[in-house]
């Protein structure tokens, strides 16, 4: 049986706090937790599952996204066609960024932000992410591209932030010319 997160809203206060670091190892209880995440952001993104549970598609979660004001992130990259690599990080940190910055074109969106918000959002190109698995390895990821912006995005809800916050209300669009669009 298959059954789906209760996500919280972005106007639940749990979405606007800092996140404390999480103790290490995690509990069996956020262990099973991540796996119901990674499921559901699996079938999300896999459209015979997304139609089947009604699943809004989404690449990351945030453990404040339910309520729990924890440093804690998971990702599904689907990094070829029906084929998905799973990022779960701990306390996670960017230790490192490139110069180059990158917009997704279409803009992002969020399973807690169930509207669409337009505007481009500029994010780091390539990041690099040390953290700790479940278990309290140290991990470390290079990302690019959309997996790059996915790591910010999540990393944003750590602390608090929510990735309209970062469009410039001015000016909500880039053109080519001035950031690439990815
Ligand atoms: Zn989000």
């Amino acid at each position: 049986m298959f059954k789906k997160l209760d996500i919280l809203d972005e106007k639940d206060p749990h979405l606007r706090k800092k996140s404390v670091d999480a103790k290490l190892p995690l509990s069996k209880e956020y262990k099973n937790t991540i796996e119901n995440i990674i499921k559901e952001l699996t079938y999300s993104q896999i459209e015979e599952y997304a139609t089947k549970y009604d699943l809004r598609p989404g690449m990351g979660l945030a453990f404040p996204q339910l309520g729990i004001n924890e440093r804690i992130i998971v990702i599904v990259h689907e990094y070829e066609d029906g084929k998905f690599n799973n990022y779960v990080v701990v306390n996670p940190k960017i230790t490192s960024y490139s110069d180059e910055m990158i917009a997704a074109e279409a803009g992002e969106g969020c399973l807690s932000v169930n509207r669409d918000v337009e505007g481009h959002i500029k994010r780091y190109a390539r990041v690099t992410v040390e953290g700790f698995d479940p278990d309290g390895n140290k991990i470390k990821y290079r990302a690019r591209e959309e997996l790059s912006i996915a790591f910010q995005h999540e990393i944003d809800h750590l602390e608090g932030i929510l990735f309209y916050d970062r469009i410039d209300k001015n000016k909500p669009f880039y053109t080519e010319d001035e950031i690439r669009l990815i």
